[in-house]
């Protein structure tokens, strides 16, 4: 059989909404400049991908009907997508051999290291995809050099690190901070690191002018090309026909029903609240922001997953008709470039973080745990593009602390945060466009696959 000289990656995202987006998109990037790209995602989420970009196969995490669900411990469900998710991937990587179009490179989510081990052994290259920031990025490879020791402690001082911004006990990723809290997750993003110095690209969802300096802080440790943000072409350069949506999701987005309501609102008159894909928000939590919210001037629109939903205060949905629309889940892009909303409050997931930023919309930070609390931060105070909820000593965001934050952005200081986010917005279109830094890392990477895959043939 003739051999193909296109180069060939698979990729290969930890299966939740906020790995799989920016994996996707990152396939379809490498797609839209000619490399052959194949998703490889766990079974039971094969059905929340469609999109005709890239190609998308199975491979098992061993929980084939439910995921993550059906294993129901982060430590058993960790250890089984490491065994079968190795056996599979080698599959994989077989059979695109035998079918004449050998895999190049493996390109794995960095939570995956054991991907790498897959992909020499079959005599591919190997690169690694964080999906947080660069910031979150650099703590954690301080512990894992031995730099930083655990758990830390920043209750009597700030935390410096080279590079970084002096962070507060409230800034400090809460896995480490409380090394007992989620140990299973503290031991994946620390095995992050494990065998980074054996692979061959080090890629990472941010950008040069966002974190240009947090990143080169650990540049020996972490050589991360930066290459973000990863959101759909159409939201940023415009350059890939039809590359309007992330083509993965979940949950069914109920974009019409929010599309059609929003279209009765004013300009950036409406709150969207959104706490991303996993978290579990307290009744407490959701019982403040629901007083907030019918306090405020303002309309809202609220993604409660159908999981939250019981914690909403009796007979809320009713009681806000017209004023707010809950919905279980949304287009988050579409919502946030829609001219009517005004305001994004946010779990501060990095997705999340980075569409906020990259869509120009002005945030209330609400983080609830890991790095969102580190996000959170330069939101606030690095990059001038929100107000911070401030927690009580039970670590919730009361009401009157939730509407204050809703007005400065709305009102007090809407004018001064919305033109911060949309100078970010513009460097944001500016690294993914054309001579852009993060399009010319995408670029060399695609010109070494080229010339790998030549040698190769
Ligand atoms: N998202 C969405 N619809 C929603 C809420 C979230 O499409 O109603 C998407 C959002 O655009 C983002 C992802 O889900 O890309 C969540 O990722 P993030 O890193 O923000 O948070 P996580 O869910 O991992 O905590």
């Amino acid at each position: 059989m003739e051999k193909s000289n296109q180069p060939h990656v698979i990729v290969l995202p930890y299966p939740s909404q906020g790995h799989i987006n920016p994996l996707l998109q990152f396939a379809k990037r490498l797609a839209a400049k000619g490399v052959r790209a194949t998703l490889a995602t766990t079974t039971n989420t094969m059905q929340s991908v469609h999109t005709s970009a890239v190609a998308v196969e199975p491979i098992s995490d061993g929980f084939d009907d439910a995921g993550f669900a059906e294993a129901g411990k982060e430590g058993d469900y960790l250890s089984s997508i490491r065994e079968h998710g190795s056996k599979s991937l080698a599959r994989l990587l077989d059979n695109h051999k035998a079918a004449g179009f050998p895999v190049s490179c493996v390109i794995y989510d960095a939570f995956f290291p054991w991907a790498l081990d897959v992909a020499r052994r079959h005599g591919a290259l190997g690169a690694a995809f964080f999906t947080n920031s660069a910031t979150v990025c650099a703590i954690f490879s301080h512990i894992h050099s031995g730099a930083l020791t655990l758990p830390v402690n920043v209750e009597d001082e700030p935390l410096v690190l080279p590079g970084l911004p002096p962070l507060n006990s409230c800034d400090v990723p809460t896995f480490i901070r409380n090394p007992q809290s989620y140990p299973a997750y503290l031991a994946m993003k620390l095995s992050q690191f494990s065998n980074l110095e054996k692979a061959d690209f080090v890629f990472a969802n941010t950008f040069h002018q966002l974190e240009r300096q947090e990143a080169e802080s650990v540049e020996k440790q972490w050589p991360a090309k930066l290459v973000g943000p990863m959101l759909p072409s159409a939201y940023l350069d415009g350059r890939i026909e039809g590359d309007k949506g992330y083509g993965a999701s979940l949950w069914k987005p109920l974009s019409e029903q929010c599309s059609a309501w929003l279209s009765t609102k004013a300009q950036e008159s409406v709150i969207y609240i959104s706490f991303g894909s996993m978290v579990s928000v307290s009744s407490k939590q959701m019982e403040e922001m629901a007083w907030a919210l019918t306090s405020t001037n303002s309309d809202f629109l609220w993604v409660v997953r159908e999981t939250e939903r019981d914690k909403l205060p009796p007979g809320f949905t009713e009681s806000v008709k017209g004023k707010g629309l809950i919905v279980s889940w949304c287009n988050q892009l579409e919502t946030l470039a829609h001219p009517a909303i005004g305001c994004f409050v946010t779990h501060c997931g990095w997705n999340s973080t980075l569409e906020g930023l990259a869509l120009g919309v002005p945030m209330v930070a609400l983080p609830q745990w890991s790095d969102q609390v580190t996000d959170a931060k330069f939101i606030e105070e690095i990059w001038g593009v929100g107000v911070r909820a401030k927690e009580d000593k039970s670590g919730v965001a009361g009401r009157e602390e939730l509407l204050y934050c809703l007005k400065e952005v709305m009102e007090e200081r809407g004018h001064k945060l919305r033109s911060n986010a949309r100078k970010w917005r513009k460097l944001a279109m500016e690294a993914t466009d054309q001579g852009g830094s993060s399009d010319n890392a995408i670029n060399q990477f695609v010109m070494k696959l080229k010339v790998a895959t030549a040698v190769e043939n």
